[in-house]
């Protein structure tokens, strides 16, 4: 008889999650990233005595994420995955840019085991923290029969990598799936599903340069009152590849910037047109020079636009 893997990887990266302050009742003057995997899970007795591995990856406050990291996650979570005594992975991650991590994670890897981001909206040493929970939750996830691909799970809820972000500065309940809703609620220890896991192409982490100037450079422009060329003209100066509009309303672009990304496309730059909205997709209509990133919101379209730019090739 086969045997079921058991064994959970916590993989740390920092984050509030691993945050500390010098007084417990400061939900918000704290210093994320200073607790390290190990102690976050002692932290947590219903984890004593489990199948668990613990690794520290990185020790930041997710707002510093970038390629160096992604791509030691990337190979880190893929190696844990080929091996057959391990159900799942969980990455303790901080709440900023959790939804980008998850995006890059579930496209580079579209993995058939989960994955699980967790993260906190409040510091370690806060009375009420959230943490302790969510890594309880997290494992419960990533050991689920059935469970495949990138999600995240905080507060109760499991949302998908393509579909999860972060919807408020410092409720605990601070993430949403948008009009997709959230895959499914964890209750006392067990999954309520409500829809299926994540499903996606897989780039392929081979793909990711070591080297961090070889990662395409794409950069996320506003659509606003006032807007102009001038930010368009600036990033062309410094080289980017492409710029992705985080547009008004349907994709629609103050006509200074548009006028100014209809001629960055015309000299080889990808641009595409997300919303800045929090809900819906860019629908776009026949005749429209500026492509749609559909319902990819401007961070996904980013990362989109990157692993597309890498897949092509050096120019
Ligand atoms: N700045 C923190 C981080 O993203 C916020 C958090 O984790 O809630 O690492």
């Amino acid at each position: 008889m086969q045997k079921i893997a058991q064994t959970v990887v916590i993989l740390g990266t920092g984050g509030t999650i691993a945050g500390t302050a010098k007084d417990a009742a400061d939900n918000v003057g704290y210093t994320a990233a200073q607790i390290g995997v190990a102690q976050l899970l002692a932290a947590v007795p219903a984890l004593a005595g489990q199948a668990l591995e613990a690794e520290q990856v990185s020790q930041i406050d997710s707002k510093d994420m970038g390629f160096v990291i992604w791509r030691a996650l990337a190979l880190c979570v893929s190696q844990h995955l080929a091996r057959p005594e391990v159900a799942g992975v969980v990455v303790t991650h901080g709440t900023d840019t959790l939804e980008e991590t998850a995006y890059f994670l579930q496209r580079v890897l579209a993995p058939h085991k989960p994955v699980v981001l967790t993260a906190a909206m409040r510091p370690a040493t806060a009375l009420l923290a959230d943490g302790p929970q969510n890594l309880l939750d997290a494992v419960v996830v990533a050991r689920s029969q059935g469970a495949s691909g990138v999600v995240a799970v905080l507060a109760g809820e499991v949302h998908s990598a393509l579909d999860v972000r972060k919807t408020h500065t410092y409720r605990l309940a601070a993430f949403g799936s948008g009009d997709a809703g959230a895959i499914a609620q964890v209750e006392q220890g067990r999954l309520r599903r409500h829809r299926s896991w994540p499903q996606s192409e897989a780039l392929g982490v081979d793909r990711l340069p070591e080297d961090v100037a070889a990662w395409p450079r794409v950069e996320i422009v506003t659509s606003h009152a006032g807007s102009g060329a001038g930010i368009v003209t600036a990033l062309r100066r410094i080289g980017v590849q492409g710029i992705v509009a985080a547009c008004t309303g349907n994709g629609t672009l103050h006509h200074e910037l548009e006028a100014a990304l209809l001629e960055a496309q015309a000299a080889g730059l990808r641009i595409v047109r997300s919303s800045r909205c929090l809900g819906g997709a860019v629908i776009a209509s026949a005749g429209q020079a500026l492509p749609s990133a559909g319902a990819l919101t401007p961070v996904q379209a980013r990362i989109e636009m990157i692993l597309a730019l890498l897949e092509a090739g050096p120019r």
